[in-house]
């Protein structure tokens, strides 16, 4: 049988925080239950991002303290600029990718004049304006220097691969309709890899065999087998796991920092606290307390 390996992969957006924690159990205990590895990866792609070195290593010290354990090296995904370019480049030879040159709020503007919002999963789907542009037109707006990004051609995806399925450990066997995501974006200027684009990479490089992630992002597996399946790469199967709530329901977001690891730590909790108001917290439908 294949070794299990899973793998915890934060974005070093603010401080590690009990939302963090649930998701590195998660994927550790899948990894004990199998005898299994589990990986640690970071998720710093976004250059723009202040204080990100400043956020990883806290991130290293709060998981130390924790006592939670990674097997192998870790993967850091600002160093593999260089990989993610090389499949930018193969998806640009399958005519996959088209470059957008809209901002912000010319697609806002775009979606207001539609008079209705295009049918999205994924929040707003991008009307599609550049991919209506010929290739000579975009190739001068390019060498001119106008800013753009990447997008990925969801329709095109479809019609190579149709509708590839993908099991999630709780929820099945599920079908991945590719035109029901608008075209994301792959790559910009100021980030040259999309999340999409580096965390199927990166879990194929990995070898990852199960990821466990929030079930917020239930809805990027879908883009994320369109990837694999336009790519060719091995599909692993999936577990989205609930997420942690207050009291009265709303879901933790990294701004409630009284839930980060490091203020915790402060307040004089011990990791066994810790990890004990996790098991409850999830014995109580996700609801956590302190
Ligand atoms: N880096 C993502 C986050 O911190 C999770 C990545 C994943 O599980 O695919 O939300």
């Amino acid at each position: 049988m294949r070794e299990v390996i899973t793998r915890f992969a934060p974005t070093p957006s603010g401080p590690l925080h009990v939302g963090h924690l649930l998701a590195a159990m998660q994927a550790r205990r899948l990894a004990d239950a199998h005898g299994g590895r589990c990986l640690l990866r970071i998720e710093d792609i976004d250059v723009t991002r202040a204080r990100s070195k400043e956020w990883v290593d806290l991130m290293y010290e709060d998981l130390a303290w924790l006592g939670i354990r990674f097997d192998g090296e870790v993967m850091v995904q600002s160093s593999r600029f260089g990989a993610y370019e090389q499949v930018l480049v193969q998806l640009r030879t399958m005519g996959l990718l088209y470059p957008c040159f809209c901002t912000r709020t010319e697609i806002k503007a775009q979606i207001a004049e539609m008079g209705r919002a295009p049918h999205a999963t994924l929040g707003y789907q991008y009307p599609g304006t550049c991919k209506h542009l010929s290739a000579d037109e975009a190739q001068a707006r390019i060498a001119r220097g106008d800013a753009h990004a990447w997008r990925l051609d969801m329709q095109r995806v479809q019609d190579l691969v149709g509708c590839p399925l993908w099991a999630d450990l709780r929820r099945g066997v599920q079908r991945c309709v590719p035109s029901d995501f608008g075209d994301v974006v792959l790559a910009r200027k100021e980030m040259p890899a999309s999340y999409h684009l580096a965390v199927v990479i990166d879990d194929a490089e990995q070898g990852v065999t199960h990821v466990t992630r929030g079930e917020d992002l239930f809805d990027a597996t879908h883009i994320h087998r369109a990837l694999q399946a336009v790519l060719g790469l091995p599909v692993p199967q999936y577990l989205h796991h609930g997420l942690l709530r207050d009291n009265t329901g709303k879901r933790l977001a990294k701004r409630d920092g009284a839930r980060s690891i490091a203020s915790l730590r402060a307040a004089g909790f011990s990791p066994q606290d810790v990890r004990h108001s996790l098991r409850h917290a999830l014995a109580r439908g996700g609801i956590w307390f302190i």
